[in-house]
């Protein structure tokens, strides 16, 4: 079976924001004095993390709901949930 290339596969999914309850949130102070290994750029596998001057901006539309990233992050610095009511992402084949 041919699997088609991981940009191409999350590029067939769809996310419904929540503008006004974002279901990630990061605590910038606890996130920028203890993180040392800023695993969140590296674990996600939809990219939704990007650092921008050495602050850590989450993508939310981007996110699958694997949950890795919760447990990569250090203690305290990440507020996951999965997202409400009709929110959140939408697998089109599967
Ligand atoms: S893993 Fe968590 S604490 Fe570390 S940079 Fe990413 S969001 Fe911040
Ligand atoms: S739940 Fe998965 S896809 Fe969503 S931000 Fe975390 S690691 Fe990325």
């Amino acid at each position: 079976m041919n699997v088609p290339p991981v940009p191409g596969l999350l590029g067939l999914d769809h996310f419904e924001v929540d503008r006004d309850h974002p279901h990630i949130a990061i605590d910038h102070d606890v996130c920028e004095t203890r993180c040392t290994q800023r695993s969140c750029l590296t674990v996600c596998p939809a990219d939704v993390y990007t650092e921008h001057e050495g602050r850590i901006i989450p993508d939310t539309a981007a996110c699958l709901e694997c949950g890795t990233c919760v447990i990569a992050c250090v203690p305290e610095a990440l507020s996951w949930h999965y997202p409400d009511g009709t929110h959140g992402v939408q697998y089109r084949y599967g």
